[in-house]
């Protein structure tokens, strides 16, 4: 290629893809995926795709910001080169403060358009290894003998492991997990996620009576802000603490390692603005010992297969949590990581993420190009 790559327009696609059934977690109800498709297309013919699901409770973000926010950003990055993505993600991320997951949508279309041109998948860009592993399965909150029946399906359809979400009150809770390691039985782990739901005393209750029920590690026991509860509840329990919605960037993981707030790192591309950020949140997280999962929103395939190729090049990353596409109703993506019946994630071959996205399905979507 002689001279510079430039960006010559940028199509923003508006997504809304229902839901099999409502999505209830502590802070917040999702009945279908409001996903923002980003494509930027480039002077040389190839073009990168990336996706923004924004999840108002935990970013602040909705479709409509995102929108707004995508316009901006595209006006800002017409005409510069793709390639340099650490000088693309520094101007991304000095001109939109917050607003992580439609920063993350251009962040995995330039990376997507940088290992099409290197002519390799995203993993072997990163100086990965393609590996398999498996994804957990979600249950939403509801009532235990529903959540009960839900995780007996995914220990038949073979899942490895079953997150739940909690973050009512302590009885509930507790009453939702001796339901489903009963029905269930033992051996299958447990990954529970409270979502903020609970204050310093509700979390040491409620971890305190799950200690013997096969519990891998509890996610976001207490409020974003809560450090120092945190800690202090990681301290009152055997069961480990996993940082999610406390957990953006690596400013965070500097924080809260020095801290010792939490046992893992919940990384998603959503909250850390995506891939370029979420490197430097594993290599802090190498650095203190802290093991990493990549969890997600609820994005289609495209977005996770961008995940799962973190997931396959970071060894250090030792858990998946890549199960939103079970939601909907539509799979609109062509390519991109497939997906066993139990879970286990393969990461195609094909260049940058490797995924696209059906082009009768975008006609189906309101865009706006900016050039
Ligand atoms: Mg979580």
């Amino acid at each position: 290629m002689k001279g510079k790559m430039k960006i010559v327009s940028i199509d923003i696609y508006k997504a809304d893809i229902p839901f099999h059934e409502p999505f209830r977690i502590a802070i917040m109800e999702i009945v279908s995926a409001k996903s923002l498709f980003v494509r930027i297309n480039t002077d040389a013919g190839i073009y990168g795709f990336g996706e923004a699901n924004p999840t108002w409770g935990i970013t602040g973000e909705t479709q409509e910001i995102d929108l707004a926010g995508a316009v901006d950003l595209a006006k800002l990055l017409i005409g510069k080169d793709p390639l340099a993505i650490e000088e693309r993600m520094r101007e991304i991320n000095r001109f939109l403060v917050h607003n992580s997951t439609i920063r993350s949508a251009f962040d995995m279309a330039l990376y997507d358009i940088l290992g099409k041109t290197a002519g390799l998948p995203l993993y072997a860009v990163f100086g990965g290894e393609k590996r398999t592993f498996f994804s957990d399965n979600t249950i939403g909150i509801a009532d235990p003998d529903y959540m009960a029946e839900k995780a007996r399906s995914y220990k038949e359809r073979g899942f490895k492991a079953i997150k739940v979400k909690l973050g009512t009150t302590a009885r509930e809770d507790i009453k939702r997990i001796e339901k489903i390691r009963k029905t269930i039985g033992e051996g299958l782990p447990i990954r529970i996620d409270a979502n903020q739901g609970w204050d310093y005393h509700t979390a040491v209750t409620v971890l305190r009576a799950l200690e013997p029920m096969g519990i891998e590690y509890c996610e976001q026991p207490v409020a974003h802000w809560d450090y120092e509860n945190m800690r202090r509840v990681r301290e009152k329990t055997t069961i480990a603490i996993m940082a999610d919605e406390s957990l953006f960037d690596h400013h965070d993981a500097i924080k809260l390692a020095s801290m010792g707030c939490c046992d893992y790192f919940n990384i998603k591309l959503a909250k850390s603005g995506g891939l370029h950020t979420a490197l430097k949140i594993n290599a802090i997280a190498e650095g203190v010992g802290i093991r990493c999962m990549v969890g997600c929103m609820t994005e289609t395939r495209l977005g996770l297969t961008a995940g799962a190729h973190l997931v396959s090049a970071r060894p250090n990353i030792r858990y998946a949590d890549l199960d939103g596409c079970f939601m909907l109703k539509e799979d609109p993506i062509m390519g991109g990581a497939s997906y066993s019946e139990g879970g286990e994630i393969t990461l195609p071959d094909d260049p940058g993420i490797g995924a696209d996205i059906d082009p009768t399905f975008l006609k189906r979507c309101e865009v706006i190009t900016i050039k």
